[in-house]
């Protein structure tokens, strides 16, 4: 499981593998109770160190963008990482960092964690204007109601005095610029 003891592989040939199902309560960001993290990783011996890469698979909590409601949002996780050794698995002398600068490590009991990755990789796919579905129809402006449960009582926004001011400016500078335009 999660963190995985990798001393064997790390005496394993360069590319032997072990594949390793996941399947772990996860703290992501902005996710107070955690999320079920699963799937399957395959870890592949490297001449530098070990290659985690697989799908994972979780649900985090998100707000919609439209309509401000709570909603569960899938997520699948493309991890592909190197883990670097920190200690030689043999003489357990310490090893130089390789010149990876988004590298993660092992540590020097020869355990690789996933779960930095799978943190990173969560919050890189979670949308940053999630929307509760393709068509929420969001808040009324007027009175906040959801127009997703039904129709408010607020008039249209057409008939708005101010809106209908708005436009006349908005068509008086287009007047402007068509003008400008014909003057060049
Ligand atoms: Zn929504
Ligand atoms: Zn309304």
């Amino acid at each position: 499981m999660m963190p995985i003891n990798v001393s064997q592989l790390l005496k394993a040939s360069i590319g032997s593998i072990r594949n390793y199902e996941v399947s772990e309560i996860i703290a992501l960001a902005g996710d107070d109770g955690g999320s079920l993290v699963q799937g399957e990783v395959r870890l592949m011996r490297t001449d530098r160190g070990i290659l985690a890469k697989g799908t994972l698979h979780t649900e985090v909590e998100v707000t919609c963008s439209r309509c401000l409601s709570l909603f569960s949002c899938p997520l699948a996780l493309n991890i592909e990482e190197e883990y670097f050794p920190t200690t030689d698995v043999v003489s357990g002398a310490f090893l130089p960092r390789p010149d990876e600068p988004s590298g993660f490590t092992i540590d020097e009991h020869h355990v690789l964690d996933l779960t930095e990755a799978i943190c990173q990789y969560a919050l890189l796919v979670t949308p940053m204007k999630p929307l509760c579905r393709e068509d929420c129809a969001g808040l009324c402006p007027n009175c906040g109601h959801n127009l997703n449960h039904g129709a408010c009582d607020c008039p249209p926004q057409g008939t708005d005095p101010r809106w209908s001011e708005l436009s006349k400016l908005a068509l008086a500078s287009d007047a402007l610029l068509n003008e400008r335009k014909g003057m060049e």
